[in-house]
């Protein structure tokens, strides 16, 4: 698993979110509608989508985790595989991010695994 995910590129990281986000379709984060969505351009390369049922506009990203970092969902997904084996400062390293920054997404990251 390790090794394929470092195959990905951020645009690959996206559709496999997709794949395991929206297994049994898209739905809008906002409202759960099924229906009524369509395509409307990209928003920092996330194919973005409208529903027309509510009206919002929302990415993959949106309503999860993933929805207000600026770190790139590779990086993310890199930091899942390495919790187990790796210390926060061997993340941090692996990542090229700060410990704090490190910190903080293994911090959220143990959160979503909890609840
Ligand atoms: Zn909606």
């Amino acid at each position: 698993m390790e090794k394929i995910i470092y195959d990905l590129n951020e645009n690959e990281c996206m559709q496999l979110l997709e794949k395991v986000r929206w297994k049994n379709g898209v739905f809008c984060p906002h409202c759960k509608s099924k229906k009524n969505i369509v395509k409307n351009g990209h928003v920092n390369a996330y194919q973005n989508y409208i529903c027309k049922n509510c009206n919002h506009s929302f990415t993959v990203r949106t309503g999860t985790v993933f929805s207000h970092s600026k770190i790139p969902l590779k990086r993310w997904f890199i930091a899942v595989i390495s919790l187990d084996k790796c210390s926060i400062m061997n993340i941090a390293e692996k990542l090229g991010l700060y410990y704090h920054t490190a910190y903080n997404l293994v911090k959220k990251i143990r959160k979503i695994c909890v609840s």
